[in-house]
């Protein structure tokens, strides 16, 4: 199978060819045809599956047709950095489509993103609560909203934003498509699915296709003073061009990129103590070819 099979319109594929993709994902395959059929999916897919392109590249071609600048599109996400992840993926595979999308989430003013929803789009990328607060401002009207795609639903449950989901999914029209992804078979994802009427087909990749290609897993045992040490030894040994450590304690991660710093392997942190400015600093950082190649980060 290639994109071809999919017959996309040509100002798709080029987004699709400037990108490199040849070959579907298996959570492609399955949730491309399912989508352009117009039909509900849920998707069980872990990030790095090839999982935002299944719901872009349909979404994008449901959306060429039709009257540009209304909002008919929303993806809700658990996190800034996914809302921008999602949103670059939007701007690089629609790059030819013509269709405006923008990302709405906290710890920014709210100007800018009033200015752009009132110059028109056609996509918003939103984290819930700065969604709610545009909602309540009457400066989003989801009423033209015709796809509606929850990532990583389950997360966002595990972060509280249960009551939002429902505010939100309560203000979009009852006959829009709604695809959910989340990584695990979550109740109360497929229970928010049924009771907002949805029909979802479920695409699920087995477990052996659920990881990413070249992905290795290793576990250490290894006690919590000897961290350190391992993790210093492992960053040597590997020689590797970038690094990402995650740590479940925010308070952990600028202590662990000191320590690395200070052994000769310079780090940045990244965590929800930071602004969002300061964010975004660091991940530019990260990311420039000639930045800090260590990253540690809480799972934000
Ligand atoms: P995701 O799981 O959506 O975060 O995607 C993980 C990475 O895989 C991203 O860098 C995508 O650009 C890339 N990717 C997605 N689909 C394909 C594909 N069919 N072929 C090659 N790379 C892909």
């Amino acid at each position: 199978m290639n994109f071809d099979d999919f017959n996309f319109d040509t100002r798709i594929s080029s987004g699709i060819k400037q990108l490199g993709y040849t070959v579907p994902t298996p959570i492609q395959a399955q949730a491309i045809p399912a989508v352009l059929a117009g039909r509900d999916v849920m998707g069980l897919a872990q990030t790095g599956t090839g999982k935002t392109a299944a719901f872009v590249l349909p979404m994008l071609q449901r959306l060429l047709p039709g009257q540009r600048g209304r909002l008919r599109a929303l993806i809700v996400a658990p996190t800034r950095e996914l809302a921008e992840q999602i949103n670059t993926a939007i701007a690089e595979l629609g790059a030819d489509t013509g269709l405006r999308s923008m990302t709405i989430y906290g710890g920014v003013s709210m100007d800018p993103q009033v200015r752009r929803l009132r110059s028109g789009v056609d996509i918003v990328v939103a984290c819930p609560g700065r969604l709610l607060d545009h909602i309540g401002e009457g400066t989003v009207n989801l009423a033209q909203v015709e796809v509606l795609v929850l990532d990583e639903a389950d997360r966002m449950f595990d972060m509280g934003f249960r009551d939002d989901m429902k505010y939100i999914l309560k203000r979009v029209p009852t006959n829009r498509q709604f695809l959910v992804f989340s990584a695990t078979l979550n109740f109360e994802v497929l229970n928010i699915a049924y009771s907002f009427g949805a029909d979802p087909i479920e695409c699920n990749v087995s477990k052996d296709q659920a990881k990413a290609e070249n992905v290795k897993d290793e576990i250490y045992h290894v006690g919590q003073d000897e961290k350190p040490k391992y993790l210093l030894s492992l960053i040597k040994k590997e020689n590797a061009k970038q690094v990402i450590i995650f740590s479940n304690f925010k308070h952990n991660v600028g202590r662990v990129s000191e320590f690395l710093t200070q052994n000769g392997f310079p780090a940045v942190a990244i965590s929800s103590l930071l602004t969002q400015a300061q964010r975004n600093r660091v991940m530019e950082q990260f990311k420039s070819a000639d930045g800090q190649n260590i990253l540690v980060a809480t799972d934000l």
